[in-house]
């Protein structure tokens, strides 16, 4: 697993060393087509700069990021047609930001893959202590900001 830019797959594109097929781009973000799609037009978009979680982005490149991804998930509508546009944020396996946009329908690989996952979080033993009323009262609690 790359540990920084050097290594990273995304950062070669970006640096345009790398093959893609590149949709969008501006100062700060890059959108392109995943190269194992889920699905017909299913693209990532991906900071320029190589930060593994997109919660560590800087703001602007929160919105280069997501905006960029509204746009191209508008484009994904009406190109594909699809019931809509699911989004997620990865940056485990590479460590570098990408956001997922897959057009999506009823029954497609990725639906049933969040189906499934949705069933074992809605009946897994394992998780059910996080969700009884004290452990939900406590989470929130917890995510809170502190009073002023
Ligand atoms: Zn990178």
């Amino acid at each position: 697993m790359p540990a920084n830019s050097q290594a990273c797959a995304f950062c070669e594109i970006v640096a345009g060393r790398g093959a893609a097929h590149v949709v969008d781009e501006d100062a700060l973000s890059l959108a392109l087509l995943d190269i194992n799609p889920f699905a017909e037009g299913h693209c990532l978009v991906v900071s320029k700069r190589h930060v593994p979680w997109w919660h560590d982005l800087s703001d602007d490149e929160i919105v280069s990021v997501f905006l960029m991804a509204k746009r191209v998930a508008r484009r994904l509508g009406t190109a594909f047609s699809p019931e809509f546009v699911c989004m997620y944020a990865r940056g485990r396996r590479i460590p570098h930001t990408h956001i997922f946009l897959v057009p999506t329908r009823n029954g497609d690989v990725l639906d049933g893959f969040f189906n499934a996952m949705e069933r074992v979080q809605e009946s897994q033993a394992l998780l059910a202590g996080l969700k009884t009323p004290d452990a939900l009262k406590s989470a929130a609690a917890k995510i809170r900001p502190a009073k002023r």
